[in-house]
């Protein structure tokens, strides 16, 4: 089926946004192989598109592509790539309602959090339209009397950017932005289960007026994309966000060619209620942080520490709110959760739940599902302790274990007993318990009486095994900038 086929089946109002090849050098291009995959609905397991399986060969075309095009990309005026991602920001508005519907339909989320995901990313590349003009250098104090230091800031280079599916939309812009902003050149791989975002936002890229090359997207064989990715000395830069697992390996791969790494890995976000919290705002920020996109981010809660004499009375607020979620699928009105991602991912939380069981965690259930392999029913966790896989490792579901502690020194080490350090969170009204606790966690971002962090003007990023660099904020730029300091002598 060509792609004008395959579109007017998913129901968008701009067949064109469907997109089944790779996009090398501004054309969209077949697997060399002939080869092909399928993109498949959670909700039912429909097919929804059939794409080019690219391997190796193609990826090294684009990094090629990519390559070529970034002397001019780069030397461009800050004000010229400003433009082109304003542009991109306008298409992508103009057309979200196309870009969500075809979110929800790969990965399953609700079509309002699709709305609210193409938003999101979307202002990381308005963010950063406007941060391209604000890459500045530094006049440095004078090493002696005849010699003058001044540092400017230069693109990376070509950088490849691997992207997983929980945000198929916005975990790729906030790479593409910052990157194209910068001056430097990229090629995605976008992850297998929902690479049609990806395509998409490729093909507003080129509606952008984004010149060839800038913008590659290659989709299909993992290990062989990533292979060449990782080992090629072109690229200069890798941006990865998906488990820690995998950015390990990939780690690995970059030692070879030495490459300057960003990786967004896996989290363990604990979410602390003190005595003094203001639980129905708490409940408030549980929900939004542990059931958005069924659980499956990785700031999602993890682990609900909760002080013992206030644990009844928050946890019986929390069954009430998780009682009135109504799970389905994401295109229907009303729907707060949909599948998960797969049917295996369904099956690892199901795992997760008997392990609690088995060693005394008792199940609150929530409300039901409909029929359907990928489905996995809300529910609260309690009387849950440390040796449960639960404390331990990420969920990526909608299950919310609640433990107790007695004070603050335990919560702390409740809270840091993890090798992850991406979000956290603590309701507290007390201000100096605040910036005690806010201290003390080892996380690289802290949800104060909030559940919702995420924002392109926010530092994104974590310490510990939730990987290295920031995105977003005017930090996001540093990690596809190059220091380079002129000394300048003889005056
Ligand atoms: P998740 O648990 O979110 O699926 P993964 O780390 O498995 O996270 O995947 C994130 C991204 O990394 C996806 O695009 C996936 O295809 C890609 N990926 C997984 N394994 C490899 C690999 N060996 N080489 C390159 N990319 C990989």
């Amino acid at each position: 089926m060509d792609d004008m086929s395959q579109a007017s089946n998913l129901g968008l109002s701009d067949a064109g946004l469907l997109k089944t090849g790779a996009y090398i050098d501004g054309k969209w291009v077949e697997a060399v192989s002939g080869e092909t995959f399928t993109v498949d609905n959670p909700v039912n397991g429909d097919t929804l598109a059939t794409l080019a399986y690219c391997g190796a060969d193609e990826t090294k075309r684009a990094v090629d592509a990519a390559n070529a095009a970034q002397p001019a990309w780069a030397a461009k005026t800050p004000k010229e790539r400003a433009k082109h991602l304003r542009d991109l920001f306008n298409v992508m508005m103009a057309n979200q309602a196309d870009l969500a519907r075809i979110l929800t339909l790969e990965q399953g989320k609700p079509l309002a959090e699709s709305m609210g995901e193409i938003a999101y990313g979307a202002n990381y590349i308005e963010w950063f339209a406007e941060e391209a003009k604000r890459i500045y250098g530094e006049v440095m104090t004078q090493p002696s009397p005849d010699k003058r230091v001044v540092v400017i800031r230069q693109p990376v280079g070509v950088a490849a950017l691997i992207t997983p599916w929980n945000f198929p939309n916005a975990m790729l812009t906030r790479k593409i932005a910052p990157a194209l902003a910068a001056g430097c050149t990229v090629v995605c791989k976008p992850a297998s289960e929902t690479p049609l975002s990806a395509l998409a936002i490729a093909e507003l890229c080129d509606r952008a007026g984004i010149p060839p090359g800038v913008v590659n997207v290659v989709c299909g064989d993992t290990r062989a994309i990533g292979g060449e990715l990782t080992s090629n000395p072109i690229v200069k830069k890798l941006s990865f966000t998906g488990s820690t697992q995998v950015g390990k390996i990939l780690t690995e791969q970059c030692v070879g060619t030495l490459k300057r790494l960003s990786m967004e890995l896996g989290g363990n976000a604990p979410f602390i209620i003190f005595e003094d919290g203001d639980l129905d705002l708490a409940v408030k920020g549980v929900m939004a942080s542990k059931f958005r996109n069924a659980g499956q981010t990785c700031v999602c809660t993890n682990r609900i520490l909760v002080h013992e004499s206030v644990k009844d009375a928050f946890v019986e607020k929390l069954l009430a709110a998780t009682n009135a979620l109504k799970v389905g699928n994401g295109m229907d009105e009303g729907v707060d959760l949909g599948p998960l991602v797969s049917a295996k991912a369904r099956k690892t939380v199901d795992e997760f739940v008997e392990d609690a069981v088995s060693k005394g965690a008792k199940v609150h259930e929530g409300p039901s599902t409909p029929n359907g392999d990928c489905y996995s029913r809300p529910l609260v966790l309690t009387d849950a302790t440390r040796d449960m896989r639960v404390f331990s490792e990420e969920i990526f579901g909608p299950v919310a274990p609640v433990f107790t502690f007695k004070t603050d020194e335990e919560a702390i080490q409740l809270a840091n007993d993890t090798e992850f350090g991406l979000a956290s969170y603590f309701y507290s009204k007390d201000v100096a318990r605040c910036w005690r606790i806010a201290e003390a966690l080892e996380y690289g971002m802290v949800g104060i009486n909030e559940g919702i962090i995420s924002n392109e003007m926010a530092p994104f990023g974590g310490v510990k095994e939730s990987g290295q660099g920031r995105e977003g904020s005017h930090h996001g730029l540093d990690d596809y900038l190059e220091i380079k300091s002129l000394t300048f002598g003889g005056i």
